[in-house]
């Protein structure tokens, strides 16, 4: 199931994805995908039985795409990064493999959803992509153990860790190069566990302008979902809606020869088998 927010006549709501169109939660019980997340499975099992038993002219109307705007799914409380966590990127980055992850923070306000405007900051000159693969956590936990990672995640989603490298790369804390406003693009929907057999065997891609400038697959992941989720709540409790995302592999503009930064005008597209695209323009701010 993939779940959205979406608006709709200036009214927000929470919706499932059917074909080209979205149907809204509400008459299921559901005004919003953070309802959802706290009902868990029981609450995705009381959705698809909604769906697919409801006599005709009970099931809302299937409303085509175009006449509603994606939001960003959720607004997780915090967003987890992993810096260096694909073979391929450590190899092209000159960089030993790590032996312990290194966690960094997105600040949630930087989220955005599909089709929103990644905004160029105008203090920095460097701005670059980093397509990833994240997780969204259901259950919390503290010293969740890495065989019981499966009850803890929800779903899944795309997320793109937007970066300003000269911000970034100026101290060794990266967290604010990387939460200017808009440089967190999510979505566009969250795919639920459950559709998702092998999350370490998907393919990550990520193209401008129709040039694919990353591609690579989770196989390649150096720490895996339940060493990240053990890890992670081995040091703070993990919270229904926290964002973990997997890190970025090969290709990103600061490994490209020449250096290349986003720039105005440009739509940054990153695809994940299973779980859709997820397009965002370029601005200046
Ligand atoms: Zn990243």
């Amino acid at each position: 199931m993939k779940l959205v927010t979406f608006q709709q006549n200036h009214e927000t709501a929470a919706g499932v994805l059917r074909g080209d169109g979205v149907v809204n939660l509400k008459a299921a019980g559901f005004q919003s995908v953070a309802e959802v997340i706290a009902a868990g499975t029981q609450g995705v099992a009381r959705i698809a039985k909604w769906l697919s038993s409801a006599p005709a002219g009970a099931l809302p109307e299937i409303v085509p795409l175009e006449r509603v705007r994606l939001l960003a799914p959720i607004q997780p409380p915090r967003v987890f990064c992993v810096g260096l966590n694909y073979r391929d990127h450590a190899v092209e980055s000159k960089m030993e493999i790590p032996k312990v992850p290194t966690i960094f923070l997105k600040l949630p306000t930087a989220v955005i959803g599909p089709g929103e405007p990644i905004r160029l900051p105008v203090n920095s000159q460097q701005v670059d992509y980093e397509a990833e693969f994240a997780l969204v956590i259901g259950r919390g936990g503290f010293r969740i153990k890495p065989e019981e990672w499966r009850g803890h995640v929800f779903g899944y989603l795309i997320l793109n860790d937007v970066s300003a490298r000269d911000v970034q790369l100026a101290t060794t804390q990266w967290t604010l190069g990387k939460s200017f406003p808009s440089f967190c693009p999510i979505g566009p929907a969250i795919t639920t566990a459950d559709e998702i057999a092998d999350p370490h065997a998907l393919q990550v891609q990520l193209s401008i302008g129709g040039v694919q400038l990353q591609n690579s697959n989770t196989r390649e992941l150096i720490f895996r979902i339940p060493e990240l989720i053990a890890y992670i709540s081995s040091i703070t409790p993990l919270q229904e809606g926290d964002i973990i995302s997997t890190g970025t592999p090969a290709g990103v503009g600061l490994g490209q020869k020449p250096q290349r930064w986003l720039q105005p005008g440009e739509t940054v597209t990153i695809s994940i088998s299973g779980l859709g695209q997820l397009s965002n323009p370029v601005l200046a701010e």
